[in-house]
């Protein structure tokens, strides 16, 4: 192969997506999804749009965006929806949005999608780090003219920043493109949306992956003004009219109107999480305040990836990381509370056999 093709092809540097394993039998904490299943009226909604299959959807996914319209109170014309997760919306906000000439701004611990996003549309970025308790430090993040993108709350960290601060980043930096990945705000945080009425340079963007149980649906929508929303239908157009197909609609749009449903299970998962947390505290471990549907904790006297892999042998899936920053680290997604007794036995037993 020539130089050329290859060095081309090495600036790819994939993000490696948790493991998803083929067998059923595992308890599986490990990419933080939902343990319980999406609203039951979506099964309804898809089943009666099988019959219009042969038809192309709407581009725009109307319905979808009256019922987000309608639940977070703002305008049809504010919300962009797309297909394949937040992750494209994301890979949208880097191509058309986040090119600038100066490097953006990200946490140095943080979702490692946003480096491979770089990567691949030659952005260039500057990491921040965080402060010795793995909070976000906002103040930190001038950019004249610029991008900046963070999770809030954070991921793999599950710490969230209150909404003052992001209001006074966004005062720090009106004209940069500013951009707030809520994909875990449901389990306890307060949404940035609102400041999108305020803020024409904030984007806010969700997910229904994890507090709607749709992982497994791929949809995702994002939140701002006009002219971001504009431009991301612009890059959205340029190389796919139709981000959703007629099944994602239908039920996205069902799952968002189900308020019940999303209100019941997403205080479960909060609930389960302040229990585990204790319980892992018992245990020994140091655990960060979370708001997540997820668990970053340590314990002091034992390796991470040593625990990782014995929890593993024992059928448990959990997060490790290999950055040696957090490398004594385990993730842990929010499971049933059957699951989280099953992990924190487990856990016992393997920090007394030492
Ligand atoms: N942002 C963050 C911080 C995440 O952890 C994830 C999940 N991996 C996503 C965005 C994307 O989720 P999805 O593509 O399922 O919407």
């Amino acid at each position: 192969m020539s130089r050329y093709w290859s060095s081309l092809i090495d600036r790819l540097t994939p993000y490696i997506p948790g493991e998803q394993p083929k067998q059923q039998n595992v308890i599986k904490l490990n990419t933080n999804e939902n343990p319980y299943p999406p609203s039951p009226m979506i099964k309804e909604a898809m089943i009666g749009e099988m019959d219009r299959l042969r038809l192309y959807p709407d581009p725009n996914a109307d319905i979808l965006k009256d019922a987000i319209s309608k639940v977070y109170e703002v305008s049809r014309e504010n919300i962009f929806v797309g297909g394949n997760g937040s992750d494209e919306i994301l890979a949208h906000i880097f191509h058309g949005l986040l090119k600038h000439d100066l490097p953006i701004l990200f946490p140095e611990i943080t979702y490692s999608f946003y480096p491979v996003y770089c990567a691949l549309y030659d952005i260039t970025f500057e990491k921040i780090p965080l402060d010795g308790s793995f909070q976000i430090r906002l103040g930190d993040y001038i950019r004249p003219n610029g991008g900046i993108i963070f999770p809030n709350p954070n991921a793999p960290t599950g710490c969230i920043r209150p909404i003052e601060e992001i209001e006074n980043l966004l005062k720090q930096n009106p004209d940069s493109i500013v951009v707030v990945d809520e994909a875990y705000i449901d389990f306890g945080g307060e949404s940035a949306i609102p400041l999108t009425k305020k803020y024409e340079n904030l984007l806010v963007v969700q997910t229904l992956s994890k507090s709607r149980s749709l992982a497994g649906l791929r949809v995702g929508f994002a939140i701002g003004s006009l002219p971001l929303i504009e431009a991301l239908e612009r890059v959205k157009n340029s190389f796919n009219s139709y981000p959703l197909d007629r099944l994602a609609i239908a039920g996205a749009t069902a799952s968002i109107l189900d308020r019940n449903h999303f209100e019941k299970t997403r205080q479960k998962i909060i609930e389960t999480r302040e229990q585990l947390s204790k319980k892992l505290e018992n245990l020994g471990f140091f655990v960060l305040p979370s708001k997540t549907n997820f668990l970053f904790a340590r314990h002091p006297e034992h390796d991470g990836k040593r625990l990782h892999q014995m929890l593993r042998d024992k059928g448990i899936l959990v997060r490790h990381f290999t950055d040696p920053k957090i490398n004594q680290y385990l993730r842990i997604t929010i499971g049933t509370e059957e699951e989280c007794e099953i992990l924190t036995k487990t856990l016992s037993s393997i920090l007394k056999a030492g």
